[in-house]
């Protein structure tokens, strides 16, 4: 079967040659390639750009996998999602989850292997890589013999590429619970249901970095299921977590139990309201946590974004004893770090508070950003002082 073909404009070309994995279907030229084809690319003159996989639906048309002439397919796959392993040995550490796999950033678009214990998760999120999903368990399979494989591809951008939202078992089994050790405390993790695969593997690195500042009294604001508090709990006198979500404190109170944690109190309340009733109240924490889902999911939300951050923080700084420490989180894309800066900076102002950044952080190193694709660094976590 001949293999198809698409032409690219120059602008697509440029774009390719600056390092990004994408070209918006603008910039294609012309095509003979299916749903879901691995591609070949050329520029108007013909010149050979690599091999990607090929949308017909989604405004991201082309993903690019390689610039090499070199066949795509299982070996190809197989070596790719080896080398991403490789890399993880070198920077993950005191953690049975981690991010295995992380799409363009491991030059492997569209993928997503997480790793839970001895369980992995999957998500192919666009037509090529649904087309490649039996290739990807039998790899994964081979290369890490899980107990089960499980594909959590409920997420909406399934639907740009025209995909079902669909959540089932590949291979192997995997239990409602599986307990997963993260910086040493066991945490309980739900891969059919919980958020993203199952847990914020994003924030694990960000946990631990916490532990060093923590002390006193602690407010924790987001917590889901405990991720920062019960990471903290040794260090602290007294933490209050609270999130909105019933199920959530549920497992975080078993995550509780489970550590022999005594000095965490989960309470369901919403973080607006307590942050403002704590103001008015003028309680005094030694350190907040802010880590709110995002609140810019596209461009035309930004306003309204940068006004929540800017009144979690506000009333958050305010809250700080002297010495306190606020460690605040963003995982909006849309949100730049600078911009970031400049919104806590005038909630700082507003507060008067003299505040110095003690760590700019991002997503773990399991997550990894490439350097030309900005698209894949997208969580910002900064720990401030007030002095
Ligand atoms: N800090 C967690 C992840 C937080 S995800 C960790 O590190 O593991 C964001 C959480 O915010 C979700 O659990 C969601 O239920 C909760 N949430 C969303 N809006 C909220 C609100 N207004 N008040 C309190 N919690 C909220």
């Amino acid at each position: 079967m001949a293999e198809s073909h698409v032409v690219i404009s120059q602008r697509g070309a440029e774009r390719l040659r600056s390092g990004h994995l994408w070209v918006y279907r603008s910039d294609v030229r012309s095509s003979d390639a299916a749903a879901g084809d691995i591609v070949r690319l050329t520029d108007d003159h013909g010149n050979f750009l690599g091999r990607a996989f090929y949308s017909d639906r989604s405004q991201i048309t082309i993903r690019l996998l390689t610039r090499e002439d070199v066949p795509v397919d299982r070996a190809f796959f197989l070596a790719r999602i080896r080398s991403a392993a490789e890399n993880r040995k070198r920077v993950v550490e005191d953690t049975e989850a981690f991010r295995l796999v992380y799409s363009e950033a491991d030059l492997l678009p569209s993928l997503i292997v997480d790793r839970y214990s001895d369980f992995l998760v999957i998500q192919t999120l666009s037509q090529g890589a649904e087309r490649m999903k039996d290739d990807f368990v039998s790899i994964l399979t081979e290369l890490f013999s899980p107990r089960g494989i499980l594909e959590r591809n409920d997420p909406r951008v399934r639907d740009l590429e025209g995909l079902p939202r669909r959540v089932s078992l590949l291979t192997g089994e995997v239990p409602p619970e599986i307990e997963a050790r993260r910086n040493g405390i066991r945490f309980l993790h739900d891969l059919h249901k919980g958020q993203k695969t199952g847990g914020f593997l994003d924030q694990r690195e960000n946990h631990r970095a916490a532990i060093t500042y923590a002390s006193g009294e602690v407010l924790d604001c987001f917590t889901y299921q405990g991720g920062f508090a019960l990471t903290i709990a040794s260090r602290a006198a007294q933490i209050e977590a609270i999130d909105m979500s019933l199920a959530a404190l549920e497992v975080a109170r078993r995550n509780q139990e489970l550590n022999g944690i005594g000095n965490v109190t989960f309470r369901e309340a919403n973080a607006f309201d307590v942050l403002k009733a704590y103001d008015e109240a003028r309680r005094q924490f030694d350190m907040v946590i802010l880590d709110p889902p995002a609140f810019a999911k596209n461009r035309e939300s930004l306003a309204a974004a940068v006004r929540g951050y800017k009144e979690i923080n506000l009333r958050a700084l305010k809250l700080l004893k002297p010495g306190g420490c606020l460690i605040t989180c963003s995982c909006s894309y849309h949100i730049s770090e600078s911009l970031f800066l400049q919104l806590i900076a005038e909630a700082a102002n507003d507060a008067r508070r003299s505040v110095q950044i003690v760590e700019r952080r991002t997503q773990s190193r399991d997550h990894p950003i490439l350097l030309t694709m900005p698209e894949t660094l997208y969580l910002k976590c900064l720990i401030l002082m007030a002095i």
